[in-house]
């Protein structure tokens, strides 16, 4: 076994092997230029680009002339929620979302409520799921967009999508989703799922970073974006700019591995994530799993030690690559926000943990892991003071402390 272990897949994902072999020819051999229609140079790449189309398209369900290429789903998340309010500014100027949404989602709304747009952040329940009652009263008749996220990327918690998307188009109103973490690791169909416009990147299913896709949907209803980016008129008008040929026919042999091997890939790492959180909550008390398990990407786990500090659950546990509930941001030390969406206190939401298993995880490197936070929760443990009162019976809300 190789040290150190990388167990954070939700923020980016290795390169497959495959998804390499797949991409090399087309920096230095195959370099045109998709978009140039005059020789062969050109007639490769975009031969490339439609084949990676076909394959990204055949994983969501989608037709292939839907998908429209970005540099990731940061781009993908700008260019649907901007492009909607852009183009659908006569209809009205609402847009429904939820506070755990990636912040490319929520810095985005920031930006378009500057910009007369009127934004309703839904909470969650604390589950981390979505109450589709208060999602019903948030419609009003200028609403044009609700954009939830399939999975969520800190807790892997799976929102009622098909549902969203029923009640959106009930309303007349489209159906935005960030599908970032559930793509090629849950089965994901935009047409059972009433998804009318969709964002996906394939560094975080084994493909390259800087490129990404938005699913547009063409019929019943035809979507249309304006432009965020002007230039050329590449993908439809929506998207302009020289196309990452190498990234694309990565990201589309990617999806392609994904489609073949989910199935298995999910039984293996949920088999194995389950693993680790049963030694977790067989061998150390307190310990409380974030987000429902009920609907739960297979690979997340999300767990607060209380009375462990995570930054230095984190500094003992430095030969495994893991994110904690913290987020640095300037000076401060942040609880996420994520984790307080769901009612968690700053102590618990400071103590958490983000396992993000994957396709390279070994079982034997579960177990290491396992063994190691085991063993170090315990050691700070016994370093705390609060822990051993709570032990002892102590109400701690209820002890008065005084300085002296
Ligand atoms: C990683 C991530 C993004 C951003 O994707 P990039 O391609 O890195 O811009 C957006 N949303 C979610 C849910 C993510 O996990």
């Amino acid at each position: 076994m190789k040290l150190p272990i990388y167990m954070d897949n939700h923020a980016t994902t290795p390169v497959d092997p495959r998804v390499f072999e797949v991409m090399k020819p087309y920096f230095t051999e195959h370099f045109g230029n998709a978009a140039s229609r005059n020789h062969s140079f050109g007639w490769e790449a975009e031969e490339a680009v439609e084949k990676a189309r076909k394959q990204i398209a055949e994983l969501i369900g989608a037709a292939a002339k839907e998908i429209v290429f970005t540099s990731g789903a940061t781009e993908s998340n700008n260019l649907a929620l901007k492009g909607a309010a852009e183009m659908y500014a006569e209809k009205g100027n609402h847009i429904i979302t939820v506070a755990t949404e990636h912040k490319a989602i929520l810095d985005t709304c920031k930006h378009l409520e500057k910009h007369g747009i009127r934004v309703t952040y839904l909470p969650v329940k604390q589950d981390g799921l979505v109450d589709l009652d208060m999602l019903r009263d948030a419609i009003t008749d200028k609403t044009i967009l609700i954009s939830v996220m399939y999975a969520n990327n800190e807790i892997g918690v799976i929102q009622p999508v098909t549902e969203i998307g029923k009640i959106a188009h009930e309303r007349g109103v489209l159906f935005h989703s960030d599908a970032v973490q559930a793509v090629g690791k849950v089965p994901v169909n935009v047409l059972k799922d009433n998804i009318d416009i969709m964002s996906l990147t394939a560094h975080k299913l084994y493909g390259p970073k800087g490129v990404g896709a938005l699913y547009v949907r063409r019929k019943s209803p035809r979507v249309q974006l304006a432009a965020q980016m002007d230039g050329g008129g590449h993908e439809r008008g929506m998207r302009s700019g020289t196309l990452n040929v190498p990234g694309i026919a990565g990201f589309g042999e990617a999806c392609e591995i994904a489609r073949r091997e989910m199935p298995e890939e999910s039984a293996r790492l949920r088999a194995l994530r389950d693993k680790l959180r049963a030694k977790l909550e067989s061998e150390l008390d307190q310990v409380y799993i974030n987000g429902t398990m009920e609907s739960r990407l297979p690979h997340n786990l999300n767990i607060s030690f209380a009375y462990v500090e995570g930054e230095s659950l984190l500094m003992g546990i430095n030969d495994v690559a893991v994110s904690s509930g913290s987020a640095c941001t300037s000076a401060t030390l942040e609880p996420s926000y994520v984790l307080k969406a769901l009612g968690a206190g700053d102590d618990l939401a400071h103590s958490s943990i983000r396992f993000g298993l994957g396709r390279f995880n070994t079982e034997e490197e579960v177990d290491y892991v396992g063994d190691k936070v085991v063993d170090v929760v315990k050691k700070l443990r016994e370093l705390s003071p609060l822990y051993e009162m709570a032990k002892e019976g102590i109400d701690l809300t209820k002890v008065a402390w005084t300085a002296h």
